[in-house]
């Protein structure tokens, strides 16, 4: 489509369903085809999205590739490996008094999908549920986020200079345009964002009937055992944290343990902090900054919320705010009351694992529990007796980095998943077929 005027909401998602109709994007080849070129253009046009994520959130090249464009290009990888064996048909037994009769499921596709993509993870988080409604065999409307603005144009620019464009479209653009699409009916829509912008994607979609995979955060807990190697811990914590400045919705938002074991991780995560960014992380070019004004605004009001252990230091010109570690904080502190997405790690004491365990289920349900121990039976306690989107034990965020595990929350923190199989579960319909002979 090369058309001047811009095309109106209702035309696109129609020439999109139009596609989808003549069977285009039904067979296996043209699903791995795509996905093969959406490979092309993230080896291709690497650097071009990592200059980009810098001048969002100023991501390290290695972090761009990491955390966004080789993260896509393993999932891509494990899907076209997979894609064959997951769309076989399943076949059932059939009870006797059907007589000779054969059952199956097979995944259809559903049609048109909406992703409507956040700007932490401004390339991932667009691209993996693109590949995994392609893979599924859908057409796919991509609306990236305003907030990531260079990521969200270099995305627009080559998106269709690589994929089919009458299967796959970007729209651009902040609140009204998301809204002008919100309006128009889909037959599934991927959503990751905050809860309050959840409701009314599920709202919008409520009206059309159309179901919804909500990815949205919360405050994932970091509970640590007494008796650990707290170096260790220190090392795994502060690294997940302060990854892309605390900007990720599975980072550990806060830490729960006992006070004796506060003391001793408060002095381990400063030092994990320098051994990290150096002395000073703003002269560190592993270490992001925040996304805007208002966020960083809204995180510098946070810092006076415990004691500084290491941190505090801050730089609107330029979206800085060191790593910083909070001891002795008040689980009412205004840093306990929403989540962080920034790079302020508190840390919360409880007398033990059970107040832990009741600290945990008195709040929302969180995207992530992460738990530091040695014990096969507090992992077990903390397994049986909360409820997140993902559990880790030992190691921050590195769950969602295998393909075949669901990615998804609980509750508050979402519903539904997606990478590797579960895309396909999420982006087909199983159809359930009976087939009996008329002889
Ligand atoms: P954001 O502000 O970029 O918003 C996300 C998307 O919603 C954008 O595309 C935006 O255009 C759209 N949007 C905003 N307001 C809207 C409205 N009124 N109507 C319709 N669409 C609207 O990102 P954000 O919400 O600030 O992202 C941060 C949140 O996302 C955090 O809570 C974080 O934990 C969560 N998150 C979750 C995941 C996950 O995979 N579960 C991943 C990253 C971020």
């Amino acid at each position: 489509m090369n058309n001047a005027a811009p095309e109106q909401p209702a035309e696109l998602v129609a020439r999109l369903r139009a596609t989808f109709r003549s069977g285009t994007t039904r067979p296996v080849a043209w699903r791995t085809g795509q996905l093969h070129r959406l490979r092309t253009l993230l080896t291709e046009q690497g650097e071009t999205i990592a200059a980009a994520l810098h001048a969002d959130l100023g991501k390290s090249s290695t972090e761009a590739h990491r955390t966004e464009i080789d993260f896509v290009i393993r999932e891509i990888d494990h899907t076209l490996e997979h894609l064959d064996g997951w769309l076989r048909p399943e076949q059932v037994p059939v009870p006797a008094f059907l007589g000779e009769a054969s059952a199956w499921t097979r995944y259809d596709p559903l049609g048109v999908v909406l992703v409507i993509a956040p700007w932490n993870y401004p390339a991932q988080l667009l691209l993996a549920p693109v590949a995994g409604a392609l893979a599924a065999g859908n057409a796919v409307v991509a609306k990236p986020s305003e907030l990531a603005p260079a990521t969200s144009a270099a995305l627009a620019r080559l998106l269709p200079q690589y994929l089919d464009t009458d299967a796959v479209a970007v729209v651009e653009g902040g609140v009204p345009e998301t809204t002008a699409l919100l309006e128009q009916r889909f037959d599934h829509i991927l959503y990751t964002g905050n809860g309050t912008v959840g409701r009314i994607v599920m709202a919008a979609a409520a009206r059309h009937l159309t179901p919804v995979t909500l990815e949205l955060g919360g405050k994932s807990p970091a509970f640590v055992d007494r008796g650990t190697d707290l170096d260790a811990v220190a090392a795994r914590l502060a690294a997940g944290k302060f990854l892309n400045a605390g900007q990720t919705c599975v980072a550990p938002d806060y830490v729960l343990t006992d006070p004796e074991t506060a003391r001793a991780l408060e002095g381990a995560l400063a030092k994990a902090v320098e051994s990290l960014y150096g002395p000073d992380a703003s002269a560190s070019p592993e270490y992001g900054r925040i996304v805007d004004e208002r966020h960083f605004d809204r995180l510098t009001a946070l810092l006076e919320s415990g004691r500084q252990v290491t941190g505090g230091a801050h730089d609107r010109d330029s979206k800085y705010i060191a790593p910083t570690v909070l001891a002795e904080v008040s689980p009412d502190a205004p840093v306990m009351r929403e989540e962080i997405f920034g790079p302020i790690l508190p840390i919360v004491e409880v007398p033990g694992l059970d107040e832990a365990i009741d600290f945990i289920n008195d709040r929302d349900k969180p995207l992530a529990l992460y738990a530091f121990t040695e014990s096969d039976t507090t992992r077990e306690r903390l397994a049986a007796e909360t409820s997140s989107g993902g559990l880790g034990f030992g190691l921050p965020l590195a769950h969602l980095t295998i393909s075949d595990l669901p990615f998804g929350g609980v509750g508050e923190s979402g519903m539904g998943s997606y990478h590797g199989r579960y895309s396909i579960e999420t982006f087909s319909h199983r159809k359930a077929v009976l087939a009996k002979t008329l002889s």
